[in-house]
């Protein structure tokens, strides 16, 4: 499905987001930018070792932000950035896990959009292994993409949510429909 917000739709797709062709593609990484299993080994197995690389010379990103590195083998496919978001791991929801999720999606919009990229595609962040709850976590999701569309961005017209099971694509649609 997809909606859209002032000039950006956002849209939701069901699948493997090193297949999306979006400018940028958003990976869910740790803060210690090592790469990792889920959605973060298969970024760093489509773009090749050069991404980890250049990873280690930036060294580390801090939870609830987002750094970018360039796409390396995933160029061939239309993809300019790797943006490295890093959520929060869920501690019971009263350690600032909320907040720390917003800034990695914001942070990450920031980015594409000030790269000049027209299209953005994210993974669930946080909902694997970090177990943020996912009825807590779609909302989140989509209210910043949404708040991000009416900042009326300069080059952002796209932002798709890459989701990789049923599930998730299910409660993501529930909270775009909810979005106002
Ligand atoms: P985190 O550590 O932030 O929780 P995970 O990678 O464990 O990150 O999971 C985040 C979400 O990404 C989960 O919904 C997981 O199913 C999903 N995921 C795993 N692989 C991919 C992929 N290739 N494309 C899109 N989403 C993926």
């Amino acid at each position: 499905m997809e909606r859209r917000f002032a000039d950006v739709v956002i849209e939701l797709a069901l699948g493997d987001i090193t297949r999306v062709q979006a400018d940028a593609i958003v990976t869910a990484a740790n803060s210690g930018l090592r790469g990792g299993g889920g959605v973060d080994g298969a970024v760093h197995r489509a773009a090749g070792p050069q991404l980890l690389k250049a990873c280690r010379a930036i060294g580390g990103c801090d939870t609830g932000s987002a750094v970018i590195t360039q796409a390396y083998e995933l160029e061939e496919r239309g993809v300019a950035y790797v943006i490295h978001a890093v959520g929060p791991v869920w501690r019971g929801g009263s350690s600032g896990e909320a907040e720390l999720l917003k800034g990695a999606y914001s942070k990450s919009l920031e980015l594409a959009d000030t790269h000049e990229c027209t299209s953005v595609a994210f993974p669930s962040i946080s909902t694997g292994v970090y177990h943020f709850p996912l009825e807590q976590a779609a909302p989140i999701a989509v209210h910043e993409a949404a708040t991000f569309a009416g900042q009326r961005p300069k080059h952002l017209k796209r932002i798709i949510f890459s989701l990789f099971d049923e599930k998730t694509l299910g409660v993501f649609s529930s909270a775009l429909e909810a979005e106002r």
